[in-house]
């Protein structure tokens, strides 16, 4: 194990944005892992769990302790039916190339969360969902390193405690485990789901019938790209939706409508009512923040480096390359407040910051 000092995060983000972790220690090995672990302990030293850096802003300062990069690799079938097929992937791989691999062998499941960037190990931690497919739905079994027994597990999907984009990992059991392999089950008998919106109309307008999975995956590519620039393809560094949606209760939603019947055009109502109704939640009110971003004008605004995405305005992009930590939640701050002063609803970023 090697443990290295003052090593520039920037280049391990997606977002291409932040200063140095005081230790870092890169794990190929996951017997490794127990080692860096008793490391921190021994030193008192908080830890990072780096994966493909897909889902946090880190401070232009840095990181404060020691951050464990994994990156070991591997997929390895372990089993098979006439219907299934069943694969142990390690944390390291890289998400879009396990799903090409799959896409290319005819195995369905993940082809709808194609694009989607960062390493596998990150897939159970917020439960990574798009366009009708989500992770809970063929996840077998988590292998992980726990921190506070210090000893190697294997989680059942039901341990995982998963719901929307939520899991034990990033809440009850947050910084607990560290997510080493992941087992999913890919079906072999044709799964396609075009049930979204912007995929329905992909196919409807090329007139395709029945797409194969390849066609599925070239579709939710060039939906998500435009909307959410895939880091390597891009200039503009990201870490996806910084903003989340909202779900609101009847309550919240009579504010929200309150608040844009008070401060915007009937048009605005309307569209808010056809919102609402759009996709009937059981758990609540579904309400896109990006609509609460476009209303409020803020498509394009700009602090610094740090620009919201003027086709999909959950995003906020690195747009010269050299936005800093600052700009980006000056940025953030900027949108909050007033989407706060003109809708009262309070948005909440979806990546984790670090060293804050
Ligand atoms: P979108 O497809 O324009 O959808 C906006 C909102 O409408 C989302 O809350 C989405 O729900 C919902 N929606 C759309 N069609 C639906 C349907 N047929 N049934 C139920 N709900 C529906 O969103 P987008 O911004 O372009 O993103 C594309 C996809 O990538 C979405 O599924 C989004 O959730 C996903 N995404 C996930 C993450 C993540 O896992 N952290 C990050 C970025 C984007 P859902 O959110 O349930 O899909």
């Amino acid at each position: 194990m090697n443990i290295q000092n003052n090593i520039s995060l920037a280049p391990y983000t997606t977002f291409k944005i932040g200063g140095p972790a005081k230790h870092f220690v890169e794990i190929e090995n996951v017997n490794d892992v127990s080692l860096a672990v008793n490391f921190a302990k021994a030193n008192s030293l908080s830890t990072l769990i780096l994966g493909g850096g897909a889902n946090m802003l880190v401070n232009d300062n840095g990181f404060d302790g020691l951050v464990i990069h994994l990156k070991n690799k591997g997929i390895e079938k372990i089993d098979e039916t006439d219907m299934d097929i069943i694969f142990k992937i390690a944390a390291g791989e890289i998400w879009d190339d396990v799903v090409s691999y799959f896409v290319k062998n005819n195995w369905w499941g993940v082809e709808n969360l194609s694009h989607i960037p960062g390493l596998v190990g990150s897939l159970p931690i917020q439960n990574v969902g798009a366009y009708g497919q989500q992770t809970s739905e063929i996840l077998q079994t988590v292998d992980a390193y726990d921190t506070k027994t210090d000893s190697f597990v294997v989680l059942s999907n039901q341990d995982c405690g998963f719901s929307y984009r939520k899991s034990i990992f990033n809440s009850t059991e947050k910084g607990r485990y560290v997510v080493l392999f992941v087992t999913l089950k890919l079906s072999k008998i044709p799964k396609p789901n075009i049930k979204y919106i912007d995929v329905g109309k992909y196919f409807v307008e090329r007139n395709i019938q029945n797409p194969t999975i390849e066609q599925i995956r070239d579709a939710i590519i060039s939906i998500r790209d435009k909307k959410y620039p895939f880091p390597t393809v891009s200039i503009g560094g990201n870490a996806g939706s910084f903003f989340k949606n909202l779900n609101l209760n009847q309550s919240e939603y009579d504010t929200l409508k309150q608040n844009i019947e008070k401060n915007f055009s009937p048009e605005v109502v309307d569209r808010l009512t056809k919102i609402k109704d759009k996709f009937p939640q059981p758990t609540g009110i579904k309400i896109p923040t990006a609509f609460l971003i476009e209303i409020c004008g803020l498509k394009g605004a700009s602090v610094g480096g740090a620009k919201i995405n003027e086709n999909q305005p959950l995003v906020i992009i690195n747009s010269t390359g050299t936005a800093t930590a600052s700009d980006v939640l000056e940025l953030f701050n900027k949108v909050k407040n007033e989407a706060l002063r003109e809708t009262g609803m309070t948005l909440v970023n979806e990546p984790e910051l670090i060293g804050f």
